[in-house]
């Protein structure tokens, strides 16, 4: 991999926070740009080619759900972390839903945040130099390098995390997952865990894969969580 010579985007409108940001990330090796508003950000995320976004919610011109919206529908898959203010009310499932790969709230600590940073960049890049990012069954093929879904020989869209949740349980078959395990080791967050969030993921994969193959099912283990289950 390479050394530290990744691209950080910070997308937020309070100055200080986004100086404050800026910093720390240069400190840690990242090469910064910074937007502070959403148009800006979008035309930034162009422009700069990073390797992860910060990306604040509440901003002038386009917000930051809608921002991701537009990148997710773009077919962009770059990590994005949210910056959310405390007291906000928002949405987790839904945010990510969008393909939001973490939260940090605001005020934070930048420890904190780097590490997060680090470990969204390890999940998404693949932890592993060379580790095989692509899954073949009866019927189903999951690439983590083009982020493709490839059911009965047809592309099917769904969004970065449901393709990561797949992956990560079709990887090692017929071992048994808790819901906070698919947290910690596909979203990656401890602090905001919500088990809701990979039931409404597994729920949303299940209606593309049901009945596709007898070979193969994404089951629920009752009182302990979920597997891809193969038989034969
Ligand atoms: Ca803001």
């Amino acid at each position: 991999m390479a050394a530290n010579t990744k691209r950080a985007l910070v997308v937020e409108d309070e100055a200080n926070i986004s100086e404050l940001l800026t910093l720390y990330l240069e400190k840690d090796g990242f090469d910064v740009a910074t937007a502070a508003d959403g148009l800006a950000g979008l035309k930034a995320v162009d422009e700069f080619n990073p390797a992860i976004i910060l990306l604040d919610i509440m901003l002038p011109k386009l917000d930051g759900v809608s921002l991701l919206k537009r990148l997710r529908e773009e077919g962009l898959t770059t990590p994005v972390i949210f910056l959310t203010a405390k007291g906000e009310q928002y949405d987790k499932v839904s945010g990510l839903d969008l393909g939001a790969d973490d939260y940090v709230t605001k005020p934070f600590q930048p420890k904190e945040l780097i590490a997060r940073i680090h470990a969204v960049l390890r999940r998404t890049e693949g932890a592993v130099p060379g580790a095989e990012r692509k899954i073949e069954y009866d019927k189903l093929i999951v690439n983590m390098d083009t982020y493709e879904l490839i059911i009965n020989g047809q592309k099917v869209d769904a969004p970065p995390k449901e393709m990561e949740l797949l992956f990560h349980l079709a990887a090692s078959p017929n071992r048994v997952f808790t819901r906070n395990q698919l947290l910690d080791e596909v979203w990656g967050f401890d602090y905001f865990g919500d088990s809701r969030t990979v039931d409404v993921h597994i729920k949303r994969l299940r209606e593309k894969l049901e009945n596709v193959s007898p070979k193969w099912a994404v089951k629920t283990v009752w009182g302990v969580g979920y597997k891809f289950e193969t038989t034969g």
